[in-house]
């Protein structure tokens, strides 16, 4: 622990922001508040392509640095890894191995100080400020004694953490740009500032997990930790806003009870094991859920989000045509 941070608390912790990515960041939104406006203008082929760059980049953090390096929830192929590290190299989220060490502290002391993203600190420091501040040194205490032995010995995880501060800016700023540049014939400031657009509207979703999937929402399944279930969570993060669920049952690896019309992921993941490139997928099975929404759950909401009162039981013919 370096020794400034020992001396950092909540109270002062604002006071060490570190300015110059903070300018970086607001100089980068305008731009893409530029872009927004440039989406009028673009070719359908722009358009089309940067919404599957967007759900691209999404996988790399949904599917990749969070269901498989944080949790190792499902194992998957060397091509496969590869192919989730660039996405998430291009979600400019920190490297895998930064991300999934800071969220496994996030599981495990989830609403204390040892949390980094911390939601009892409430909605701007959840969603953003936390990543321009020092750590409080109860993160890095807590942070230091977990056991990162899988994220070490993983050849993708260390090889993307060596080159993350080359590669992030390169695929995250020029490679979007650059190909509807190159190949639709737009103009460079178009490229540019529309895959800006794009590229927020990435990171943002994300956020939006600690944030917004920390304060507003259901807890059916433990009424008495921050996290909820959360359908418009769900819908802009490809089924990560069933955050609830996720935090008591961090090992399933569709990071819901049910594989609902939102669950992307889940799905991606479904079809990466029909492809042989992912396998032991881990799921909890029906009785354990069921036993532990009538042991901690807010019974009184409904599992998928919506505000149910009548469904404080599961129905058996919910389980039916089940994706899985
Ligand atoms: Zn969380
Ligand atoms: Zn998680």
């Amino acid at each position: 622990m370096g020794a400034k941070n020992k001396h950092i608390t909540r109270e002062t912790q604002y006071e060490y922001v570190n300015w110059p990515p903070v300018y970086l960041v607001v100089a980068l939104h305008l731009i893409g508040v530029v872009g927004f406006f440039h989406m009028f203008q673009c070719d359908w082929k722009t358009l089309l392509f940067n919404f599957i760059f967007l759900g691209y980049v999404q996988l790399g953090s949904m599917a990749g640095a969070h269901r498989l390096w944080s949790h190792r929830s499902y194992k998957a192929s060397m091509p496969l890894q590869i192919f989730l590290a660039i996405a998430q190299t291009a979600g400019t989220q920190k490297s895998i191995y930064s991300w999934a060490r800071d969220h496994r502290v996030h599981h495990k002391y989830v609403d204390t100080d040892a949390d980094p993203y911390n939601a009892q600190r409430g909605f701007f420091f959840t969603h953003i400020a936390w990543i321009f501040v020092p750590r409080l040194p109860e993160v890095i205490e807590k942070g230091g004694k977990l056991d990162l032995s899988d994220l070490n010995s993983n050849p993708v995880v260390m090889f993307q953490k060596k080159y993350y501060n080359i590669g992030a800016p390169v695929l995250a700023f020029l490679l979007a740009p650059f190909i509807t540049w190159y190949f639709f014939a737009e103009s460079a400031m178009l490229s540019f500032t529309f895959g800006m657009f794009r590229h927020w509207l990435s990171v943002h979703f994300t956020f939006m997990v600690n944030s917004v999937a920390h304060i507003y929402g259901y807890r059916p399944y433990d009424s008495k930790i921050s996290p909820t279930n959360n359908n418009i969570i769900s819908f802009f993060t490809m089924g990560e806003g069933f955050h609830n669920y996720h935090h008591v049952f961090p090992q399933d690896y569709r990071a819901s009870e049910y594989g609902l019309m939102f669950c992307f992921t889940t799905y991606f993941i479904k079809l990466m094991e029909k492809l042989g490139v992912a396998w032991d997928l881990r799921t909890v099975s029906k009785e354990t859920v069921l036993a532990r929404r009538k042991r901690t759950g807010d019974l009184k909401t409904s599992v998928v989000g919506f505000a149910d009162p009548t469904n404080d039981e599961y129905k058996e013919s919910e389980d039916e045509n089940l994706p899985y």
